[in-house]
């Protein structure tokens, strides 16, 4: 390991919540995915919002992974890796998440030394479950005897390794700088003809108000005046969308599949109680949002 690297992995960083958390966006947000995932109980909800309790996190990075908008900034733990292969030592076990990128990265062999705990087997076969509906083949174990001396890579250094601007790190050291790249873990760009998460609306609730356009952040949903296009290849599942709709239309769930566009075709129609333009999705729609929400009021009372 070089200086540099050595000076990086002796930096320490607290953890912490970025502006980017869907609650930050949304109230109605309902994520806890950050919450589930720490084994320390270090994360929990103060007035709304995750916060990361210093003198519990072991800084694991479990929150980092499982966090599906890149919300938690921090520093992963060590990870080694050696000609190409990941190998296994200590308990930190990988995400799913973690194993799909290191993947991609071109390190599809885990090296491991005796024993293979029931930790890390499970993650990696429920990963080749994964790699297996990506058409990929899967990751292959190598039981090797490990010399400490030849291990080249730590995890740290792997990510930074990936930045084109690796190169450049020595003219980049603001702390900032070192912190790990969350965007890395954004699975939809490593494997472009899938999507691992599956929207669907109710056409016959949705009324058009866009404002699951306007929240999601990878811009999946899009309302334009002839159409309502789905697109999920993009999709984090961070749930936002369907946390906030007004007329609970949406519904989005993780399951890896061939990457589909949905475009459903908005009609304009005139409303049989106000005579004004409306759109809809229903093209049997005859009555607007408007009307509608009144004489259901009406109804009521
Ligand atoms: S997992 Fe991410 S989006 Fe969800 S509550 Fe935690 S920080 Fe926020
Ligand atoms: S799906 Fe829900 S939030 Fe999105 S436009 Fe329709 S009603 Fe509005
Ligand atoms: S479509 Fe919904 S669940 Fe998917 S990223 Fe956008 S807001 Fe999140």
């Amino acid at each position: 390991m070089g200086l540099l690297s050595l000076w990086a992995e002796s930096l320490t960083y607290e953890y912490e919540i970025l502006k980017s958390c869907t609650h930050h966006k949304s109230p109605r947000s309902k994520c806890k995915k950050c919450v589930e995932s720490c084994k320390s109980n270090a994360i929990s909800f103060v007035k709304g919002i995750p916060s990361i309790n210093s003198e519990q996190c072991t800084q694991c990075g479990d929150c980092i992974a499982a966090c599906s908008v890149q919300a938690v900034a921090g520093i992963f733990p060590e990870r080694t890796v050696k000609n190409h292969r990941l190998v296994i030592t200590g308990d930190q076990v990988p995400s799913i998440k973690e194993l799909l990128v290191y993947y991609k990265k071109g390190i599809t062999e885990i090296a491991y030394d005796g024993e293979l705990s029931v930790h890390w087997r499970k993650s990696i076969e429920d990963t080749n479950e994964i790699l297996h509906l990506l058409g990929e083949p899967p990751f292959t174990f190598m039981n090797e005897k490990m010399e400490e001396a030849t291990i080249e890579m730590t995890r740290r250094e792997l990510f930074f390794s990936w930045k084109k601007e690796a190169k450049s790190l020595v003219v980049k050291m603001a702390p900032a700088k070192w912190r790990f790249n969350q965007e890395d873990l954004q699975l939809a760009k490593y494997y472009p003809s899938h999507q691992f998460a599956e929207i669907t609306l109710d056409t016959s609730k949705c009324t058009l108000c866009k404002a699951c356009e306007f929240l999601c952040h990878h811009k999946c949903l899009n309302i334009s005046d002839d159409s309502f296009i789905l697109n999920a290849q993009s999709c984090s599942a961070c749930h936002l969308c369907e946390d906030i709709c007004p007329e609970k239309a949406l519904t989005v769930i993780e399951k890896v599949s061939a990457h589909k566009i949905l475009n459903l075709p908005v009609v304009t129609k005139v409303c049989s109680t106000c005579g004004q333009n409306f759109k809809t999705l229903i093209e049997s729609d005859e009555v607007c949002v408007p009307c509608e929400k009144r004489k259901n009021l009406l109804d009521i009372h």
